[in-house]
């Protein structure tokens, strides 16, 4: 790989979605028919592309059709969550093609990595592929992260896990390359590969895991920022009147929004007792999903908990979209299903009537196409964005001359 018109050839058959004749290829990718001759004899070779039957348009030569050839490359995600840990391979075209699950319980790094490690070995060899046909794999972890030496710096709820050297250790203890990259961005680029909506899809992902981050899509790439953190939002003041914050300030994101803050805020309200481990992330989530389904039930107490949550969240994202100016807004995350219901009805109103471009346009808001999943598939699909994607900074190593012009 590595081939800027190589990337732009295989970007236009998966955007595609279904075979397309080297004329149509051509129309797509702006390249000559004489380079696209080249390019697909290289990828037929390869096997990254097939032939898939012919086409005929009127009078002429039938066209050849071309495929991407979806098991002739693979990737795999992990993605690391303080209650559990998520694997996935993914085949060329992005679909999830195995998955397991690891329950993180004591969090000692080392173990983990070893379960990691396994857990991906056994996934490979269910799978039946070769390990030379994987490309790598992509590592999500909650931020922020120090990108320069492939470390968590100190994430939430993982004790034992601060200054931990996750892409080394992992990379040494399975042989391939790790991209490591925040769940929030990984997420993110997973929102871009499996929707495939327009290439300059533009978009700000709101990620509910224990603790809240967002991502920035702009015109089709995640944007990371100077070091890799861009989207830390846990002292955002969402709430003025709001609780008090370790931070100094009241009602911030980090104590209004997320789901150890409405789980305190039940205890308070007495929905819950005040006898579980909240610093625990399995008793968390437990906790916090039955403060949900009592809200679905009716229960007002709890119905008033999550409603506040909400409106404090759509504060949050018009803080966000006023500042970013995106075409709409994901929400996604291990917590997202929980309250998808409750806050879609919510947050929409109050973005809505708040935004600064409230007379120009709604801003559309979604769930994630991508599901629960979407921390390690997104972290898979990292590593295939990287093998795959055309970038403007392969093209300035490439040596070509004839590179497509935009459209
Ligand atoms: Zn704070």
């Amino acid at each position: 790989m590595g081939d800027f018109n190589q990337a732009v050839v295989i970007e236009a058959i998966r955007r595609a979605g279904e075979a397309l004749s080297r004329t149509e290829l051509a129309a797509a990718t702006g390249l000559s028919a004489q380079t696209l001759t080249n390019i697909t004899r290289r990828l037929l070779d390869e096997g990254l592309i097939a032939e898939a039957g012919r086409a005929i348009n009127g009078p002429g030569k039938p066209r050849v059709l071309l495929r991407l050839v979806a098991e002739s490359r693979y990737s795999v995600g992990v993605h690391l969550d303080p209650a559990v840990v998520t694997v996935v391979v993914l085949d060329l075209a992005g679909a999830v093609v195995a998955r397991r699950l690891i329950p993180v319980g004591s969090p000692e790094p080392g173990r983990i990595i070893d379960e990691m490690a396994r857990a991906i070995d056994a996934l490979i060899a269910e799978v039946g592929v070769d390990r030379s046909r994987i490309f790598g794999i992509g590592l999500a972890a909650p931020g922020p992260l120090d990108e320069a030496n492939g470390t968590v710096v100190d994430p939430p709820m993982l004790r034992g896990w601060r200054r931990v050297p996750l892409r080394e250790l992992l990379s040494a203890a399975t042989g391939f390359a790790v991209a490591l990259e925040k769940d929030t961005a990984a997420a993110a680029v997973g929102e871009l590969w499996t929707r495939r909506g327009p290439v300059d899809d533009s978009f700000v992902f709101l990620y509910l895991g224990t603790g809240l981050g967002a991502a920035l899509a702009r015109d089709g790439d995640v944007t990371r920022g100077r070091t890799g953190n861009l989207g830390e939002i846990g002292h955002i003041v969402v709430d003025p009147e709001g609780p008090p914050c370790a931070c100094g300030s009241r009602g911030c994101v980090a104590v209004t929004c997320t789901p150890q803050s409405i789980v305190a805020e039940a205890v308070r309200a007495g929905v819950l007792s005040a006898e579980g481990d909240d610093d625990e992330p399995g008793a968390l989530e437990a906790r916090f999903a039955h403060v949900c389904a009592q809200a679905e039930q009716g229960e007002a107490a709890a119905s008033g908990i999550l409603g506040r949550a909400a409106r404090c969240t759509a504060a949050l994202l018009v803080v966000l979209t006023d500042v970013l100016d995106v075409e709409r807004i994901v929400l996604g995350g291990p917590f997202w299903g929980y309250v998808s219901e409750v806050y879609l009805a919510e947050i929409s109103e109050h973005v809505q009537r708040l935004s600064a471009t409230r007379a120009l346009r709604e801003i559309p808001i979604d769930g994630t196409v991508v599901g629960a999943d979407v921390g390690a598939v997104g972290a898979a699909c990292v590593v295939l964005d990287r093998a795959l994607t055309p970038r403007s900074s392969t093209l300035m190593l490439s040596e070509r001359s004839d590179v497509p012009v935009a459209p």
